[in-house]
């Protein structure tokens, strides 16, 4: 058995989540104050996810800034920045448009750019 103990950031309640497995599974999870605590923890302990947030090149010089329309797995980060690192987006660009892709999950722009 083996408790974790999370701070939900779900919302700014910033509720203190205790989580108990036996290694592999989840068995319990308490001190959150909604659903969405329980699935918070029971994905932070299982399967880490983050919104990815950074820039890419533009044909024009600029940097965008863009972000990950879905969180993407903890472990594959490093790997997402290194797809895009390799990525120039022909401008111009419109806030909200797809620029790229990664494992399915669209990389969106966080700005124009004319
Ligand atoms: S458990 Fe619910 S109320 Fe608490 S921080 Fe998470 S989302 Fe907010």
């Amino acid at each position: 058995m083996k408790d974790i103990n999370l701070t939900c950031v779900e919302c700014p309640l910033g509720c203190d989540i205790n989580v108990e497995t036996d290694g592999d599974n989840v068995l319990s999870v308490k001190g959150n104050s909604c659903p969405r605590g329980d699935k918070y923890a029971r994905d932070e302990v299982v399967c880490p996810k983050r919104v990815l947030t950074t820039t890419v090149k533009t044909d024009g010089g600029e940097m965008l800034p863009v972000k990950s329309k879905e969180p993407i797995k903890k472990e594959e980060l490093f790997s997402a920045v290194n797809h895009l690192n390799k990525i120039v987006v022909k401008t111009p660009v419109k806030l909200g448009q797809t620029i790229s892709n990664y494992d399915g999950v669209e990389i969106i722009a966080c700005k124009d750019i004319n």
